[in-house]
């Protein structure tokens, strides 16, 4: 059977413009998983130094099942979606477990470890092992849509597996991880969701949103609804040298972690109050507020915070953890070695400077 044309001119355009990344240049299994569960709504440049990083401290699927959690959390620290971390860890612990410390190739067999979906198990056994499994992503549906002009809602999920069905036969039809790579490639650096550069596009010849100058009309995507916000007010407890830090339960969001006792905000209460109210509910401890510190903004993928830190001296109390799962006094320079989610850890900096 002929090769398609536009799958010809993709794959060769892939071929001379694809990017440098570690994962790519000393391909391995355990490497497209690591890649693969990072790169999940996290860009390639900023994910390059986190894989690095992990893979010089977990080199092996072996290495990775036997850490601790908390080291593996810290290497993670900063890149978000915590629950990626220990699921990745999870899945390792399994990979040894029960595949004798080989990742399962088969797509219906990756899905089987923790954190594993349809996508990331479609790039996996592509990538790492051949198999023809399409890729649907963001990036995918945004070439496609604009290529073929559907005008489908690309967050209706029927949507992807439409996608998934039609482009299983390209997939097919030379080398699977290429193709795959190539689309998302082709969105991530050509197909843009803002001003495409279709000019450079090896697709354009036979794209429809291209040839009836429709690109900014695709894809069609419904809004979401806002994201509330919240103002959480946290105390930065200082004790003998030693500041107060509780750990995160494992079932929460950003379980495992570590952060400042505090919560958030509740009607006509001034942030002082919520911050005295907070640490009593959640540590039994008397404290006094000295000064507010920097504030910080951060959004998550359900709603945004402003965090509002205040610097307090220790009044009286023994502290008994009440929502943290464990509650410990440390020295300022012990304070780094403890993994903290985003916000914190850019409060635990100002108190270095
Ligand atoms: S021609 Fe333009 S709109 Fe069409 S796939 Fe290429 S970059 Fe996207």
């Amino acid at each position: 059977m002929a090769k398609t044309t536009w799958l010809i001119k993709l794959l060769s355009w892939y071929q001379k413009e694809k990017r440098e990344m570690p994962w790519r240049d000393n391909p391995s299994p355990y490497f497209t998983l690591v890649s693969e569960i990072m790169l999940q709504q996290t860009q390639v440049a900023t994910v390059i130094p986190y894989f690095n990083r992990f893979i010089e401290k977990f080199p092996t699927v072996y290495d990775l099942a036997d850490a601790d959690e908390q080291v593996v959390l810290k290497a993670w620290e900063g890149l978000g979606y915590y629950s990626r971390a220990r699921n990745l860890q999870k899945a390792a612990k399994m990979v040894v477990q029960d595949f004798n410390g080989k990742l399962p190739s088969t797509y219906d067999d990756l899905q089987k470890l923790p954190g594993i979906g349809p996508y990331c198990a479609a790039a996996i056994t592509s990538i790492a092992f051949g198999n023809a499994v399409p890729v649907v992503d963001g990036n995918v549906l945004r070439v496609f849509t604009r290529f073929w002009g559907v005008f489908d809602d690309i967050r209706n999920t029927k949507v992807r597996d439409v996608f998934f069905n039609k482009l299983k036969p390209y997939v097919a039809e030379d080398n699977p991880s290429d193709f795959n790579q190539a689309i998302m490639e082709c969105g991530a650096l050509i197909c843009k969701p803002k001003s495409p550069l279709c000019e450079q596009c090896p697709l354009s010849k036979d794209c429809f949103a291209f040839n009836s100058k429709k690109t900014e009309d695709l894809p069609v995507k419904s809004k979401l609804k806002p994201v509330p916000h919240y103002n959480i007010a946290v105390a930065v407890i200082q004790k003998d040298g030693k500041i107060l830090i509780g750990k995160r339960d494992e079932k929460q969001m950003l379980g495992g972690l570590w952060e400042f006792p505090g919560g958030k905000q509740e009607s006509k209460e001034s942030l002082e109050e919520t911050c005295l109210r907070e640490v009593k509910e959640e540590t039994g401890l008397q404290i006094e507020i000295l000064n507010p510190l920097t504030s910080v903004k951060h959004a998550y993928s359900h709603f945004k915070i402003t965090l509002h830190p205040f610097l307090c001296d220790y009044v009286s109390g023994k502290e008994i953890p009440k929502s943290a799962t464990e509650l410990k006094w440390v020295s300022l320079n012990d304070l780094s070695k403890y993994p903290f989610p985003k916000a914190n850890k850019v409060v635990l900096e100002s108190l270095y400077t």
